[in-house]
């Protein structure tokens, strides 16, 4: 049976329903209405789990339906709505010692520079190169890791995941892989979560990547009627991470018996843009699940122009006079750029027509990061990543004096096998870490180091000395040092400093 209608869709409870939204088309307000309506009908709101994909749009989904102009349900009666990390959290902390982790104190590491450095020390550890490394993290991204591997890159992550549970953290790719496990393995606590997903709503599916497919599959399979997805696999942003527009085309064939209908309105952009948008998708996207005859809930309006322009500089320009130009018209603007070194340009073009803008990139230079994380480190030196991380710069910045270690012209094939020599030793020291003893610790400890583990044992024990005498007397030397292992100024130094006085 087609479904036809938005009624017969938002309604449809007798089959897994992938509902095909593109953008503006209301699937924030399909999912809330749904939500409202398996309420009204006597749903119980504990068999419901509502899947987002961000705190943003899991926000955003709350506020829908508890306005009083939108949907005006109390908040009381919401059901369990969450970002699916948030749901991985959950249900890994029913059983965190299945996955080697405490429940106390169990944290959530988000650095991307950690998370780099500690799949590469994973891979020195067993011996393998920096680009082993770099397979073994997209192997976690896809969401394609397997237990007890052979494969060089799974072992990686295994020895990954080892480091990672010594200090009690995990990453966002493992929350959700390690929440399947536990499922997997506790039919007790999988019932448990089956129940509270009879009714399972996903948001942007095409964002999911296999092992967020794996999660859905197990929730909803013993209520497969009650799944109800909505997602546009031409809006699939999360190819980085592994998220595929695949699992929207094959909806069919892994739930059989699915109803997938389109949700055919514009609520956002006008007929213009989105003919113009249709075009780019046919040219550049031939699996694409194809065009819709739209309803548009706006207004038509003006032809997408297009500029070709020679320089990065002249396109900042236009860009510049054109928003000029809105702003003048009270008109909100944004500027989308492919890449972020195009702000310094475009910002400044903005600046210097005086238009007031905000970025959400931290336009902190470099070296001026690099004494941050110095700072951010004295203040929480037990803090194993933040040494992790700052023993990297001092690699980097020449001061462990590991020769060919500063990228420049000495860099020979010599120097790197050399840089990865010490590279392991330090990887090494992960051994002896553990949930008492945190990196510096093993540092200061160290029976025999070699002589690049002295002169960063010394560089950090310097540090954290001068940092002491800083806070007690404001002396120069910290400052001086500062601008020693960063290469920042001292003037950005002193500005960054006023923060931790
Ligand atoms: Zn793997």
């Amino acid at each position: 049976m087609a479904l036809n209608s938005y009624e017969e869709i938002v309604t449809n409870f007798v089959s897994p329903t992938l509902v095909l939204a593109g953008p503006g088309a209301g699937k924030t307000y399909l999912l809330a209405d749904r939500v409202k309506r398996l309420l009204y009908n006597g749903t119980d709101k504990g068999v419901i789990t509502v899947l987002t994909f961000g705190k943003d749009a899991n926000q955003h989904m709350i506020n829908e339906l508890i306005k009083p102009s939108g949907f005006n349900i109390p908040f009381a009666k919401l059901p369990h709505i969450s970002t699916m990390h948030s749901l991985g959290f959950e249900i890994l902390c029913e059983k965190p010692r299945d996955v080697n982790l405490l429940k106390t104190n169990l944290r959530v590491q988000e650095n991307e520079n950690v998370k780099r450095l500690m799949y590469r020390d994973a891979s020195l550890i067993l011996d393998y190169t920096e680009d082993d490394s770099k397979e073994a993290l997209k192997c976690k991204q896809y969401g394609d890791c397997k237990e007890n591997p052979e494969e060089r890159k799974c072992q990686i992550c295994e020895q990954y995941w080892k480091i990672m549970s010594k200090c009690n953290y995990v990453d966002f790719d493992d929350l959700i892989l390690f929440a399947c496990r536990i499922l997997e393995k506790n039919p007790t606590i999988l019932k448990k979560y089956q129940f509270q997903a009879k009714h399972l709503l996903v948001d942007e599916y095409q964002d999911i990547n296999t092992v967020q497919f794996r999660l859905i599959e197990l929730l909803s399979r013993e209520s497969r009627n009650g799944l109800f997805v909505v997602g546009d696999d031409a809006q699939s942003i999360y190819g980085f991470r592994g998220g595929n527009p695949k699992f929207i085309l094959r909806f069919k064939e892994d739930f059989p018996g699915s109803e997938t209908p389109p949700l055919p309105y514009s609520r956002r952009c006008h007929d213009k843009i989105m003919q113009d948008a249709i075009k780019v998708l046919k040219k550049y996207y031939t699996d694409w699940t194809g065009e819709q005859e739209l309803k548009y809930k706006v207004p038509s309006g003006e032809e997408p122009q297009i500029w070709k322009l020679l320089s990065d500089k002249a396109e900042a320009k236009v860009v510049a006079v054109i928003a000029r130009q809105f702003v003048q018209e009270k008109k909100s603007i944004l500027i989308l750029v492919p890449k972020k070194e195009f702000f310094p340009l475009i910002t400044q073009e903005l600046s210097r027509r005086g238009i007031v803008y905000s970025c959400p990139i931290s336009f902190l230079p470099e070296r001026v990061k690099i004494a941050k994380l110095f700072v951010d480190w004295v203040t929480n030196s037990s803090n194993t990543f933040r040494t992790r991380l700052v023993i990297e710069e001092l690699i980097n910045k020449g001061i462990a004096h590991i020769p060919g270690a500063k990228k420049d012209k000495r860099t020979t094939p010599e120097t790197i096998k050399n840089r990865i020599i010490e590279e392991t030793e330090i990887a090494k020291l992960w051994e002896s870490v553990n949930k008492k003893n945190d990196l510096f610790l093993v540092i200061k400890n160290l029976k025999d180091p070699n002589k690049t583990l002295i002169k960063i044992r010394d560089e950090l024990l310097n540090l954290s000395d001068l940092f002491i005498n800083f806070k007690k007397e404001k002396c120069g030397e910290f400052i001086k040092q500062l601008a020693v292992v960063s290469s920042a100024l001292l003037n950005n130094i002193c500005f960054l400093l006023q923060y931790f006085q």
